[in-house]
């Protein structure tokens, strides 16, 4: 097997304050999902180390909150200048913890994590609000924007590097300081982050600590020092973040899963659609929050739809010798293969359920799972409802608007959706209706650092990206001054 350049990576010490240190806790064991080899074991922070790391970025707080919007740009524009220059070895890192083909680490991943920490350093110092004014006579008002404080950010494993971007940009930007703990899946590309990140911000102001959620994460969101808890991950440990803040009052936000929505009407351009899903369903094995995964296709296209898609799907390539050949990456571990499995099982345990490609386990050590489509659903199924976080793609007939909008919108989640037809003002008309925080039209999974991603209902709250995001990791202050 082609591993390029994978070998062992060098940079595996946390960052707390200034200083570069391994954990002393239990060891975690980091493995490579192509091969299923151990890559290695990685201690995990103690209690002790934890609180230093918010310690050092409590104190930081104090001098980099008063640094002016220009310096905190210049020293995200070098961030994304070294991440640029380090690309190969940073896509490197992703290929090798989570198996990602690198070609579209490099390709997709690594530029858009740049431009995530160049759009912020821009959007930093352009911040507009409310007009300063006299609200009470002899009194002037304004309006500030200020850092909230110490930012615990909790990151996941499917997009390790890009989600451990999402977090720092927005909170250095506003003027916080941060203490980020990546998925104890999938620590190395923001250890090696951590060592970039240490030549050019000051003390403290950044701080990597690795370790379980249930041990290091709960900690850290526990912490009275913790102002603000940025969490990417799951319901269930939103819940989590949701009763940690409860105890002292902490802001929160929370981008939580998805199972995406797709509507495609009958009008629509099927060869358009076919190629989108076929990327878009399982782009990073389906292991997105936003993944095209839950189709309701008109039913005069149905049958075509079915046939079309499967037959695609089954095209796409995974688990190749040579990864440049790979389209899609195995599964994270074998426990998420497991789940992926045993989701497919249940479905094809239904009588009204076919599984047209895919549905089995891959061949070698690697945690591959096949491209899977998944025809007949019905709206209460179980994969129907529930996120796989998997290379799993349902499809469901519907008859009329109306139908696909109240299914759509029948659901926990409410991240993204997208809708397809020739009729714009159908399409406009539908986008309207759904209670996502993104809806495309005609395309699914685009993302700019210009425009905001964040869910409603339990795919949690809080925008990533955009300057909404800004918004987010600073407080709105009111100034009065008594002028007479
Ligand atoms: P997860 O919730 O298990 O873990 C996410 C992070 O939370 C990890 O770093 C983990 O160590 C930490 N964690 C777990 N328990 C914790 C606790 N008690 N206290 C503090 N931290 C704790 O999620 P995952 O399995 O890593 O990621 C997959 C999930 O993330 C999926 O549900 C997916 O949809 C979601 N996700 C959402 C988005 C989005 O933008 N909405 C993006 C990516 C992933």
């Amino acid at each position: 097997m082609d591993t390029g350049s994978l070998s062992r990576p060098s940079d595996l010490e946390m960052l707390i304050g200034s200083r570069f240190e391994a954990g002393t806790e239990e060891p975690e064991v980091v493995i490579n999902p192509r091969t299923g080899e151990t890559i290695m074991k990685l201690p995990e922070a103690s209690p002790e180390q934890i609180d230093a790391a918010v310690s050092a970025a409590s104190l930081a707080f104090k001098s980099w909150s008063r640094t002016v919007p220009g310096a905190r740009s210049a020293l995200l524009l070098k961030l994304a200048d070294r991440i640029e220059a380090e690309a190969e070895a940073f896509a490197g890192l992703e290929a090798l913890n989570c198996g990602k083909p690198r070609h579209l680490v490099l390709r997709d991943e690594i530029p858009a994590i740049v431009d995530c920490f160049r759009f912020f350093a821009g959007a930093v110092r352009s911040m507009q609000g409310a007009l300063a004014g006299e609200y009470l006579p002899g009194h002037t008002s304004m309006i500030r924007r200020d850092p909230i404080g110490v930012v615990a950010s909790i990151a996941p494993w499917n997009y390790p590097l890009m989600m451990a971007a999402w977090k720092l940009a927005p909170a250095l930007a506003g003027g916080n300081t941060v203490v980020i703990k990546p998925s104890e899946q999938t620590p190395l590309s923001t250890l090696k982050l951590a060592k970039v990140m240490a030549e050019i911000f000051p003390e403290g102001v950044v701080n990597v600590i690795v370790g379980r959620g249930e041990t290091v994460g709960q900690s850290l969101i526990s912490h009275p020092k913790v102002a603000m808890i940025s969490l990417t991950g799951d319901i269930a440990t939103g819940k989590k973040v949701l009763n940690a803040a409860a105890k002292s009052v902490k802001r929160t936000h929370l981008e939580l899963g998805g199972k995406a929505p797709v509507i495609v009407f009958d009008d629509a351009d099927l060869t358009e659609v076919i190629e989108g899903i076929k990327v878009f369903g399982y782009y990073n094995a389906g292991q997105d929050c936003t993944a095209a995964c839950r189709i309701y296709a008109g039913a005069k296209i149905y049958d075509r739809f079915v046939a079309d898609l499967s037959s695609a799907v089954s095209q796409l390539q995974f688990g190749r010798d040579n990864d440049d050949e790979n389209d899609l990456g195995p599964l994270i571990s074998p426990r998420q293969r497991s789940r992926v499995a045993s989701f497919v099982e249940r479905a094809a345990d239904l009588k009204h359920v076919q599984i047209t490609t895919g549905g089995k386990e891959g061949s070698g050590s690697g945690f591959f799972y096949e491209p899977t489509v998944i025809a007949g659903a019905l709206q209460d199924d179980e994969i129907v409802r529930r996120e796989v976080f998997g290379p799993v793609v349902s499809v469901t007939r519907f008859d009329d608007v109306e139908q696909a909008v109240s299914w759509a919108n029948d659901s926990d989640y409410g991240l993204a959706s997208s809708v397809w037809s020739k009729d714009i003002a159908k399409a406009m008309g539908t986008a309207a209706q759904l209670q996502y925080g993104c809806t495309w039209v005609n395309c699914h999974f685009m993302l700019v650092n210009e425009m905001p991603h964040g869910g409603l209902k339990q795919s949690g709250y809080g925008k990533d990206l955009s300057m909404y995001a800004l918004e987010d990791y600073t407080a709105v202050r009111h100034v009065m001054v008594r002028t007479e």
